[in-house]
């Protein structure tokens, strides 16, 4: 029987010395300022056994782990045909890069990049007919997932994104160029820009991708939000893009299903065991958390939970 506990004390003694090492995200003020010196490891097993360290009860903008949640909710409805206008492949590129989606014709290699994700925002803005619901169920979605109904966005964040989101845009306006955004650019890079700034601590967000270990079903609550193929496809997607051009270094280092954001969570996933979540907002080169990094590798090293 292995001591959660235990290993997440040891984990949090040796990161923490790693504090001062890499740079908060500074594209927008409202990240930049938020205290570099944080960190928290949450587990959540399929029994509903939960283990937390550090800073586990700290909200914290989940910026891009909402991919994750938005292509679930797309895959649910539209099936294979969502994969007519976003890829399932690894881009080997920077999440926010312009320069593959030209030569692909507007196609973006995968729903964790920002293209990607934008275009998944985009066809749940048609499924429910305006931005408005389609934020609305997401944000209920992460809301019944976590079984919390109290878990909501942060405006500063996402206006700040509005104001500073010229990159986003442009990917938006390059994608209905190229006739694979429905609506306008503006209104789906808002919505996109509102499921970044959702706030979760690394509590909510360990519990919120449980279904991800257990085929599709919340183990806790029985609630069948997707399949057991679907699961496993997410997963596979999350295991080779989940971390931009760094993935394959995740996979190499710590080897499960994972997704990163800028806020600097990452969550991962024990196929058949537990979610996962680790906190701590500086990051690497990559854009991806480098305690949070360090911690999961240590976690695979300690428990010997890895899918390889
Ligand atoms: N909101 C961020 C952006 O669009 C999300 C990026 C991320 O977390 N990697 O740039």
């Amino acid at each position: 029987m292995i001591d959660y506990q235990e290993i997440l004390e040891e984990i949090y003694e040796e990161v923490t010395k790693h504090y001062g090492e890499g740079r908060v995200a500074d594209y927008i003020p409202a990240l930049s300022e938020v205290d570099p010196r944080q960190f928290a490891f949450s587990i959540v097993t399929k029994e509903g056994d939960e283990y937390h360290v550090g800073d586990s009860s700290v909200k914290f903008s989940i910026q891009s782990i909402s991919k994750l949640f938005t292509f679930t909710l797309a895959l649910d409805i539209y099936s294979r045909e969502l994969y007519k206008r976003v890829g399932v492949e690894p881009s080997g590129n920077p999440f926010n890069s312009l320069v593959q989606l030209e030569y692909e014709h507007g196609i973006p290699r995968n729903p964790f990049i920002n293209a990607g994700a934008i275009v998944i925002t985009d066809t749940l803005i048609n499924h429910y007919g305006d931005d408005y619901k389609a934020f609305e169920v997401v944000l209920n979605f992460v809301r019944d997932l976590a079984g919390d109904s109290s878990i909501t966005f942060d405006p500063v964040v996402s206006t700040s994104e509005m104001e500073h989101g010229f990159r986003n845009l442009s990917l938006a306006n390059l994608m209905k160029s190229f006739d694979n955004l429905d609506n306008d650019p503006r209104v789906v890079v808002q919505t996109y820009f509102k499921q970044c700034a959702i706030s979760m601590n690394s509590r909510e967000l360990a519990r919120s991708v449980l279904y991800l270990a257990n085929g599709g079903v919340d183990p806790v609550t029985g609630k069948e939000y997707i399949t057991k193929t679907q699961a496993r496809r997410i997963n596979a997607v999350m295991l080779t893009c989940g971390h931009y051009d760094a993935s394959g270094e995740f996979a190499f280092h710590v080897g499960l299903p994972g997704k990163s954001g800028v806020g600097g969570g990452v969550v991962a996933v024990v196929p058949g065991e537990m979610g996962i979540c680790t906190f701590s907002p500086a990051l690497n080169k990559y854009g991806n958390s480098h305690l949070g990094t360090l911690a999961l590798e240590m976690f695979v090293e300690k428990s010997g939970f890895s899918i390889f």
